[in-house]
């Protein structure tokens, strides 16, 4: 039997499990209920994969969203793994055919959309036996459960048909409603959870504040040509916006394409598979575009506007750096974003709610606090350290003790039960004397007025800082009530301490930062990029021939490892992550030989004598060095002695013996020859060769 590990390297070419992982898939292989909360990127398909190559049966692998299926379909087979789906974009004799398929249990993994699901699960689905369930994208079934369709409740029915089979449930959405709706619309049985970190910590995270449009237009420009050959997405608010942008880029010649919800289905999936197979670099688009992209090499993500909540935020850089490289993520904010989402969101029913995510964005905009623990605070996840990769870390504003702040703070919302909003609370700190202080006798708690020296700005700041920090939650559901989190607590209780950014420091810093101008120098690329571009051509080649995108070939992660470790043979190709057996044998020499090529080519240039020198290490004779070469053994000879003259070590015995130096030293020393070596050689009687008296003189004026 196979162990996990065995699988994980021979199919997929990976080494080592990543977090979690492991433990996932070993309670799926006790044939225990899952639920898997786990980003993007995070790694979610590997834990349902590798159970399927262990289950001798077939996985049905329910998935909605038919790209998403495509892809994984076709990155299995690229791995040799027999691997099928079934959606609506089959014929149906294609569809026959891969039912029959799975009767004769051929298929490890059958991906099927919901509603074929629905459509088979009392006629095909009866004739197929199946080890292990895994519904992708689970967040879906709770969505669809309710007003989206309402139709897939039948995938309710899945457990009572399959009640010894496993499920397992994957979801990129953490909150804790979807969490359990997925668990009840899917019937899981005392399901066993695995949460994870929604921390990506490969992504850069960056802010450009308030910038007029040439210098937005400016940054971008010479942001896109630092990086030539790289894939990005601008994401921009209107429709008009992704056309006007690529506008702009097509005026520097910069190979780009605009993409929204108005064009043409078909022209959508075109534009979709050109971005995909790296034929089309960039992509000026709305929101629309990304969900369902699996592209693991998108490299940058550009927000030209501020998004409207930090949810879609996280999604949309999310869509890159899905291969753990560093990707770079820039997002733009102006005022004027401002204005125009606020009044999108106050013509809204929901209006209170959406008015209070997008004040969170902008704060998250404007903090002067890493950005990264903001974001996961958001998400309900505290970091104790701050990221080291945003702008924020890498060009830090001047921090100040907020511990004492904060306890004024938070004593005021402990003391008032947490039932007031945040300029309610400004108010008792300042010792406001507003209506609505008396009416709620706040003025007679203790903490009324102990923040009467702080202006009600600097408090918004601080209170900003408080949240971010994660000190503080606010109810969306509850008047936008100020909530102590656990965190706050060890704050409120002198447990732990905080920083937080200087108030006036900020204005500064935003200001430092406006004015700073990046430029585009060229640089001439390092051996390093050279031999990864040359890998990204080779991939590029196979990947047209073949017809898959590139990525599937191997992921940009496989091709940087390669660069660095320079794989030389099989054996050490079969080393690098994302090397499966199967991409060993179809790839492996076109990849190895490029390697080697490039290893020769960048050779360090030897002289003559090295090239000689090279050899005799290697123990060749020097009839085979002559032959080699293509040089008379003579003047082989005359390297030997320049190479003993140059002192380089070698053993010169194997090439002349010490007899033989011993009887030309003896000559030599009798008779006048001026360095002649002729009058030496007729000494000798013409019995021992000019190369040798050479190497033999070398040798006597070394001692
Ligand atoms: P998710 O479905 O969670 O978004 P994926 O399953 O697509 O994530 O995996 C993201 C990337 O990580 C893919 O490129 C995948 O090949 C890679 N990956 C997953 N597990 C490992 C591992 N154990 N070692 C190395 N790379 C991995
Ligand atoms: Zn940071």
């Amino acid at each position: 039997m196979q162990t996990i590990h065995t699988i994980l390297k021979t199919n997929f070419g990976y080494d080592s499990f990543r977090s979690q992982q492991e433990e996932i898939i070993q309670t799926i292989l006790q044939k225990k209920d899952t639920l898997v909360l786990m980003p993007t990127g995070g790694g979610k398909s590997i834990c349902f994969q590798v159970p399927a190559l262990y289950f001798e049966k077939t996985t049905l692998v329910i998935s909605p969203l038919i790209s998403l299926m495509k892809d994984q379909v076709e990155s299995l087979k690229a791995n040799g793994i027999q691997a099928s789906f079934i959606n609506s974009s089959l014929k149906d004799s294609e569809r026959r055919s891969i039912i029959a398929d799975a009767r004769l249990g051929k298929i490890k993994l059958l991906y099927v959309s919901p509603e074929n699901l629905i459509a088979g699960i009392n006629t095909w689905l009866n004739e197929i036996e199946i080890d292990l369930i895994a519904v992708d994208e689970a967040h879906c079934v709770s969505m669809w459960g309710h007003d989206f369709r309402p139709e897939y409740t039948m995938i309710k029915e899945l457990k009572k048909k399959f009640s010894s089979v496993p499920i397992v449930a994957l979801t990129a959405t953490a909150d804790k409603t979807t969490r359990n709706d997925i668990i009840q619309q899917l019937n899981l049985e005392n399901p066993v959870i695995f949460s994870s970190s929604f921390d990506r910590p490969n992504l850069s995270l960056e802010v450009m504040g308030n910038k007029s449009k040439k210098e937005k237009t400016k940054e971008i420009i010479d942001f896109i040509r630092s990086r030539p050959d790289e894939s990005g997405i601008i994401y921009c608010l209107s429709r008009k916006e992704t056309e006007s942008w690529s506008q702009i880029l097509n005026e520097y010649g910069i190979q780009n394409r605009f993409y929204h919800a108005g064009i043409e289905n078909e022209e959508r999936a075109f534009i979709q598979e050109e971005f995909v197979k790296d034929n089309t670099p960039i992509i000026c688009a709305t929101i629309a575009f990304g969900m369902g992209i699996d592209k693991s090499n998108v490299r940058w993500i550009i927000h030209t506007n501020l998004p409207k909540n930090m949810e879609g935020y996280y999604q949309e850089i999310g869509r890159a750096g899905r291969d753990s490289m560093p990707s770079i993520t820039r997002l733009y904010f102006s005022y004027r974003d401002v204005v125009l989402l606020s009044d999108f969101a106050n013509q809204s029913e929901k209006k209170e709610v959406l008015v209070e995510k997008l004040n969170r964005m902008i704060q998250y905009a404007e903090s002067s606090s890493c950005r990264r623990r903001m974001l996961l605070a958001y998400f309900g996840e505290t970091i104790s350290e701050n990221c080291g990769n945003c702008d924020i870390c890498k060009n830090p504003p001047e921090y100040t003790d907020g511990t004492l702040l904060a306890q004024k703070a938070l004593s005021a919302i402990k003391r008032t039960d947490e039932k007031i909003s945040q300029n309610t609370l400004i108010e008792i700190l300042r010792g406001s004397k507003t209506a609505a202080i008396f009416n709620e006798n706040y003025h007679q708690i203790k903490t009324y007025g102990i923040g009467a020296d702080i202006s009600f700005k600097e408090w918004q700041h601080a209170i900003t800082e408080f949240k971010n920090l994660g000190l503080i939650d606010i109810a969306y559901d509850d008047h936008m009530r100020l909530k102590i989190t656990e965190f706050g607590n060890l704050i409120l209780f002198d447990i732990k301490t905080i920083h937080i950014s200087k108030y006036e420091i900020k204005e500064q810093h935003s200001q430092k930062k406006s004015t700073k101008k990046e430029t585009f120098v060229p640089e001439p690329l390092s051996a390093q990029e050279n031999i990864f571009n040359k890998l990204k051509l080779l991939r590029r080649k196979i990947a047209v021939e073949l017809n898959l995108p590139p990525y599937i070939v191997f992921h940009d992660s496989t091709l940087h490892e390669i660069s660095l470790k320079l794989p030389k043979s099989e054996s050490e190709f079969l080393e690098i992550n994302g090397v499966s057996a199967l991409k060993l044998e179809k790839y492996g020499s076109e990849f190895i030989a490029l390697v080697n090529t490039f290893l020769e080519d960048n050779r360090p240039k030897l002289n003559t004598f090295e090239e000689t020198f090279v050899l005799l290490k290697q123990d060749k004779s020097i009839a085979e060095i002559a032959e080699i070469r293509k040089l008379h053994e003579t003047t082989i000879f005359s390297h030997l002695a320049k190479l003993v003259s140059d002192g380089y070590s070698f053993e010169v015995n194997k090439y002349i013996s010490q007899e033989e130096v011993n009887r030309i030293t003896q000559i030599s020393n009798k008779i006048e020859h001026n360095n002649q070596l002729k009058p030496i050689f007729e000494a000798l009687n013409e019995e021992i060769e000019y190369g040798k008296i050479r190497l033999a003189l070398a040798l006597n004026e070394k001692v």
